[in-house]
């Protein structure tokens, strides 16, 4: 098997052969289809999270078709299409997973960031955080969903049920988000870039009501807003946004650090909450409901030797949607 492989953090990934290995027990092995590019790949590269497994091979938003079956695994079958997402193993036995909440497990592993992931011709999962994907829509398009999608809607859920709601950073999770809070009839209030005037008119083609620069305030206040941009200055300035009561989540795995702000932003119950992860029960609630919403994504394709190249193009916010790496 071949992979794009960060050996040493802050550079370049490399075209890399490695031994095509059998899964062992509990686990599957994925020939890649198309997997997606994250911003939090750019922070694995970047060094901006702690710990990541060096070399590691990048990628958590796989879509494949299993060609190998360890002992032990039930449910799944060679040949079938499926999905591994960022949450690529927990322990079971911590408060956290014993309390529903095995997103926040003590002992996990992340896809692509401590155990390889999908920037490569074939990946070892375990199979019980895979997700069967079905045989409806297209491999490339699929993609995006399985973190910008699944994080996306457990943000969405934390974000609660207002009706008016911003989206700071309108990259992959934000296209794909838009689309949710209008079949659940909610108001999107698109913030990009100043001046960025492509990525506004893209929002408002997927149906946002208002689309403007980050430093604008919004036409009317906000129920809640969800910031997917990692940038900390827009905590205040989404509090600002929202009403009384109103939420401000941070969806990101990463955000540089917050400015200090008057205490008046807070008062009258706002809130500031973070998504961590994502549960397998958000990924199932959310992949359920994809075809009934009929969720389309933009994807920009690149073979999976110019992984750097999307990754740069993703920095540099060339491209509207999400990039997603082909073998
Ligand atoms: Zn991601
Ligand atoms: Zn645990």
């Amino acid at each position: 098997m071949q992979a794009m492989v960060l050996k040493k953090l802050k550079t370049a990934l490399e075209w890399t052969d490695l031994p095509n290995r059998e899964p062992g027990p509990g686990e599957i092995r994925v020939k890649v289809a198309a997997c997606g590019v994250c911003r939090t790949d750019l922070h694995v590269v970047d060094g901006e999270l702690p710990n990541p497994k060096i070399p590691i091979v990048p990628g958590h938003e796989i879509v494949g078709r299993i060609d190998a079956i360890g002992a032990g695994v039930k449910g799944l079958e060679i040949e079938e299409r499926a999905g591994i997402p960022w949450l690529g193993h927990t322990c079971g036995v911590c408060p956290y997973c014993t309390g529903g909440h095995e997103n926040l497990c003590d002992h996990p592993l992340f896809t692509g960031y401590t155990r390889d992931g999908g920037f490569a011709t074939s990946v070892i999962a375990d199979a019980r955080f895979a997700f069967p994907l079905g045989e409806t829509g297209n491999d490339v398009s699929l993609a995006p969903l399985l973190c910008a999608g699944l994080i996306g809607w457990r943000s969405l859920t934390i974000a609660g049920g207002g009706k008016k709601l911003g989206l700071y950073g309108f990259g992959a999770a934000a296209h794909i988000l838009a689309q949710v809070a209008k079949w659940q009839e909610r108001s999107v209030f698109a913030f990009t870039r100043d001046g960025d005037i492509a990525t506004q008119d893209f929002a408002k083609s997927l149906g946002a009501v208002w689309a403007g620069g980050s430093s604008e305030m919004p036409p009317e206040p906000l129920d809640a807003a969800i910031i997917f941009a990692p940038v900390g200055a827009l905590v205040p300035l989404a509090l600002k946004a929202v009403c009384k009561g109103g939420r401000v989540v941070c969806a990101g795995i990463h955000m540089s650090d917050i400015p200090g702000f008057s205490y008046n932003l807070l008062w009258e119950e706002r809130q500031i909450l973070s998504v961590a992860n994502l549960t397998r029960k958000d990924g199932m609630e959310f992949l359920r409901l994809v075809p009934e919403i009929g969720i389309v994504t933009k994807t920009t394709a690149y073979p999976l030797r110019q992984a750097n190249e999307a990754l740069a193009d993703l920095r540099a916010g060339r491209f509207e949607g999400a990039a997603v790496l082909v073998p």
